[in-house]
């Protein structure tokens, strides 16, 4: 009788801290779904707050985790976020056109108006070119006063178009701040299974220079510079 009576109250202990059991182990191993069949009140209030904590820690993280790969003053990808893009498109073999472009006399800009209108200058050139390449591409803020654009899928020759629109957009466009409008020097390459990822920037990098060059606000593309 007293064995069946322990066996009894042993049971019953494991039974009823079963929930805490399992709420323990779904915490320790980072399961994100606690599945748990809560039957008592203390046990459902727990697995309440924890669920509510873990909710709030994967919304802080994914925050986090987006904020990482922002450019604070504009808003845009930042290099982190298109190493990702670009590895990803590498990776799976789809080819991309590159462009990099510069705000020409940009430094005379911050001398004229002061640093924060120059700022307020990229956050309008942000603007106005992610309106433009919105539905075909990723513009990126690669630092300072320079920018890239990510065409997937896109060769130079399809994508020289929209560059040359993208030059004439910005060269067209009074910013009220300075009341004229900015320049921007660029330069048009392109990725394929058969180049190296770095010789592939490396070329957008030197047409926009060539761009400078050659008088600055102005598009050279590698293909064509290279026939
Ligand atoms: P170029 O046509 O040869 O490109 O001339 P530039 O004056 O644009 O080039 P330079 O490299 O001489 O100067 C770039 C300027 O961009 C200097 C720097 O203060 C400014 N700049 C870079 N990042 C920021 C920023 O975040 N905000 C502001 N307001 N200015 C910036
Ligand atoms: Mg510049
Ligand atoms: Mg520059």
């Amino acid at each position: 009788m007293q064995i069946l009576i322990f066996t009894f109250i042993v049971g019953s202990a494991y039974f009823i801290a079963r929930p805490l059991r399992q709420l323990v182990q779904s915490t320790t191993n980072r399961d994100r779904t606690i599945k748990i069949r809560a039957w008592f009140y203390e046990a459902y209030l727990l697995k309440k707050v924890i669920r509510k904590e873990i909710d709030f820690l994967n919304d802080k993280v994914s925050k986090f985790d987006e904020d990482r790969k922002k450019d604070a003053l504009t808003g845009l990808m930042n290099r982190r976020a298109m190493d990702e893009l670009v590895t990803g498109l590498i990776v799976q073999l789809t080819p991309f056109s590159i462009i990099f472009f510069d705000i020409d006399h940009f430094k005379q800009v911050n001398d004229e108006f002061g640093h924060d209108i120059g700022d307020d200058v990229l956050r309008i050139l942000a603007k106005i070119v992610s309106q433009k390449v919105h539905d075909e591409g990723f513009l990126i803020r690669s630092g300072g006063e320079e920018f890239i654009v990510i065409l997937p899928g896109k060769k130079p020759k399809q994508a020289i178009d929209l560059v040359e629109e993208i030059r004439v957009l910005v060269a067209q466009e009074v910013i009220p701040q300075i009341s004229k409008p900015i320049t921007i020097s660029l330069g048009v390459s392109n990725w394929d299974h058969t180049m190296k990822e770095g010789d592939a920037f490396k070329r957008a990098d030197l047409s926009m220079y060539e761009s400078k060059n050659a008088g600055r606000n102005r598009v050279k593309s590698w293909e064509v510079h290279s026939i």
